[in-house]
């Protein structure tokens, strides 16, 4: 049995859902499918959760946006009329969406959690009633009668472990089952959504879940490559790459699968295969448990921009017990979570994200590192990106690092920070924002050049 999720473009027009309907049909195996809410038809285009927001933050005791609802609305009648289903199911969703806004008026978390949630549901209403229109055995089934609970925390919502069980059972239905993805009930009842592109995070649950023997992930790509498309012409698609390298690419910026969404599946290492619904002939990338390294001993190189590094310098830092767990500690009562720690002897500095300094933090932690850790200096530094070079491969080859450095040096990079986790199975360089593409090309040609390390 196998999981198959559609993302938002390959469920984004009619013309789309009968490519989804094409693959689903192919493969028997295909028994559950989750599916996103329908994204963008072309560049300019809006994604329906984008407008479910707008049309949350619209609502006040007066009224909504009518035009923005009737944009919604406009998403779903006109695949519902393209593909000469029932006009009833057109109604049917602009009264959930009426529904969700009276229920909710007076409670903005549940409000924009109930639309954005609809967008997914609406759309696994559709594609099961398509699939039916085929003459097929589809059914919808919701998130709550599936058994996929999840916390209480809207916007952001994590699985519980009750969940899993209650969706095994799943495997006991005939047919096949549409499951909107997205989202999930919280325990009193509540729809809860997950972070934003959070269907991958509904698929891979459902896989680990109903013990799927793959989890096929249907996006608008060929494959993932090495390196984003945008900065290298033609870059080297990835046939196969393990978790673990998934994992760190999509921690810093490689979007193509939301980097929440592998643990369920890694759990039961269950293989993730990343396919294009517009070419669904083109074989894909393999995310698996193992592979058998190859060729380039690095896999890919992803950056991510937007992280500060909290510098701190005290004489004598590294006899003083305690220093780093009082620091964590200021950290940790401002509820930020740290992405990784250089150190040398007499300082230290810790990387956060950006966005996490918000609101006052900054200030804060500042004067408290300053008054309890009586450090000699503390500095925020900010527009830091953060660079990803990973592959398995790399643990056993010599030069990488000599590689990378004399690579961003002839382009004239600085190098801000370098870190390598004792598994070598990933090397981390620091630079300003405003030389993070070039950096990622530079390191690019040299680790993916045919004279390259192999
Ligand atoms: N529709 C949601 C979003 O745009 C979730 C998803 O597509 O995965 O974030």
């Amino acid at each position: 049995m196998k999981v198959v999720k559609f993302g938002g473009s390959s469920v984004a027009s009619a013309e789309q859902f009968k490519k989804v309907a094409n693959i689903i049909l192919a493969d028997s195996d295909r028994r559950m499918v989750v599916v996103s809410a329908p994204g963008k038809r072309h560049e300019s285009d809006i994604k329906t959760t984008d407008l479910l927001i707008r049309l949350a933050e619209s609502v006040t005791d007066k009224g909504y946006d009518e035009e923005v609802l009737y944009l919604i609305v406009s998403r779903y009648s006109e695949i519902i009329k393209d593909l000469s289903l029932h006009e009833s199911l057109v109604n049917d969703i602009k009264d959930t969406l009426l529904k969700a806004i009276e229920d909710y008026r007076h409670d903005e978390d549940r409000l924009m959690d109930a639309l954005k949630a609809s967008g997914e549901d609406n759309n696994a209403k559709v594609m099961a009633a398509y699939l039916s229109s085929l003459n097929q055995e589809a059914y919808y089934i919701s998130p709550k009668e599936a058994g996929m609970v999840v916390t209480d925390e809207p916007g952001n919502a994590r699985i519980l472990p009750d969940a899993y069980a209650n969706l095994e059972k799943l495997r006991d239905r005939k047919g096949i089952l549409v499951i909107p993805g997205f989202f999930g009930y919280s325990n009193k009842g509540h729809i809860v959504t997950f972070p934003r592109g959070g269907s991958d995070i509904t698929g891979s649950i459902v896989a680990a879940g109903v013990g799927a023997t793959e989890y096929e992930n249907f996006t608008d790509v060929d494959s993932i490559y090495s390196v984003n498309p945008k900065l290298v012409e033609n870059p080297m698609e990835i046939k196969e790459l393990t978790y673990r390298e998934m994992r760190e690419l999509a921690y810093s910026g490689f979007s193509v699968f939301h980097d929440e969404a592998l643990q369920p599946v890694v759990r039961k290492k269950i293989p993730v295969v990343v396919k294009n619904t517009n070419h669904p002939e083109a074989p894909g990338t393999r995310i698996v448990h193992e592979r058998k390294v190859s060729g380039y001993p690095v896999v890919g190189i992803a950056s991510d921009t937007d992280f500060c590094s909290i510098n701190i310098t005290k004489y004598l830092m590294n006899r003083e017990v305690g220093f780093g767990r009082h620091l964590l500690e200021i950290l940790e009562d401002e509820g930020i979570s740290f992405e990784h720690t250089p150190s040398g002897i007499d300082n230290m500095s810790v990387i956060v994200r950006g966005d996490q300094l918000k609101n006052g933090k900054e200030e804060r932690i500042i004067h408290r590192i300053r008054t309890e850790l009586f450090v000699d200096d503390v500095q925020i530094e900010r527009f830091l990106a953060m660079i990803m070079v990973v592959g398995e491969g790399m643990a056993k080859t010599l030069g990488i690092a000599s590689k990378a450095t004399m690579a961003l040096s002839d382009a004239g990079v600085n190098i801000k920070m370098i870190n390598q986790g004792s598994s070598e199975g990933s090397m981390m360089f620091g630079v300003n924002e405003d030389q993070v593409d070039l950096a990622v090309t530079s390191l690019y040609h040299a680790y993916f050049s045919p004279v390259g390390v192999r």
